[in-house]
């Protein structure tokens, strides 16, 4: 008996070990580029060492990361296969909706011209905020956030609650956007956004798959089976926020409007912020294969 045991942990040990092989891409991850903290470089160091097969990269509003690696030699790379992406945030009067764009050209003239009015726009806003912030009585400088911003062209909250949080305001970037940076709070701005359908368009125009991102967080489902059901062609069913129910609701949704399923980690390498690491959260290969395309470039 004892024998059989053992012969049994041994085959159940070789099995996990496949299914590992078998479940480790991430097709949502965050850099420098937009709110993350690793460069593309160390994404991508950072996903060869977390032994992961696939990994897109889907910064706010910018395809610059995917630019950058193409141009120091790393887009495409012998160690893991990368997917160029884009998140999109959608403008909606109650909803938050994020569309990510897979295996867009980056170098699309439509799309680099509509990104340069979102970045500018964002650049904007960012001045509006800290200067509501300096109205509010705290010391805080657009030089003080732009430390945070690093490389990125796109400029977030998420910046601006690093350098309050940096200063000893608040514990931590969630207390900073609770208190003052979320909507209905005293330093917000509203940021200026482009329809979903525009943003679906565009992604299409420039050969790319639009996928509704993370839909549990639109925190409305009828809005989320109209949007699926108005030119979206996959669905982010596999997310770190969606419980058991949630991903088996959206896998219906992705059969019932013959969707493409994907997922993602949503990986910014914030502390606080879960997944701490690249390859905590993966999905099944077989995702990222249906998206991937050898780089054309
Ligand atoms: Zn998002
Ligand atoms: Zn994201």
């Amino acid at each position: 008996m004892f024998f059989i045991e053992n012969i049994y942990r041994v085959q159940r040990k070789l099995l996990l070990v496949d299914e590992v092989k078998l479940m480790s891409s991430d097709l949502h991850t965050h850099t420098t580029c937009s709110d993350g903290l690793f460069t593309p470089e160390e994404l991508i160091t950072a996903a060869r060492e977390a032994g992961l097969s696939y990994i897109a990269i889907t910064d706010h509003d910018t395809v610059d990361g995917i630019c950058q690696l193409y141009e120091q030699g790393l887009y495409p790379n012998p160690g893991i296969r990368i997917i160029p992406g884009i998140e999109f945030s959608a403008h909606h009067e109650t909803s938050e909706i994020h569309i990510l764009g897979y295996n867009i050209d980056i170098y699309n003239r439509e799309l680099g011209d509509r990104l340069n009015d979102v970045v500018e726009a964002r650049w904007t806003r960012f001045s509006t905020m800290v200067g509501k912030l300096q109205e509010l009585g705290y010391d805080i400088s657009e030089t003080d956030v732009l430390e945070f911003a690093d490389v990125s062209t796109s400029i977030s909250r998420s910046h601006i609650a690093q350098a309050m949080v940096k200063k000893g305001y608040f514990p931590s970037i969630r207390d900073t956007f609770d208190q003052l940076l979320e909507k209905g709070r005293p330093a917000y701005v509203s940021n200026y956004r482009l329809e979903p359908g525009e943003i679906i368009d565009l992604i299409k125009n420039s050969g790319g798959t639009p996928v509704l991102a993370h839909p549990k967080l639109v925190y409305d489902d009828a809005l989320v089976e109209d949007l699926l059901k108005n030119g979206i062609e996959g669905i982010e069913a596999i997310y770190p926020r969606h419980d058991e129910e949630d991903t088996k609701r959206y896998l219906a949704m992705a059969d019932k409007y013959h969707l493409l399923v994907t997922g993602g980690s949503d990986f910014h390498g914030i502390a606080g912020r879960a997944p701490q690491s690249l390859g905590e959260f993966v999905v099944a290969d077989s995702y990222a294969e249906a998206l991937y395309r050898e780089p054309a470039l």
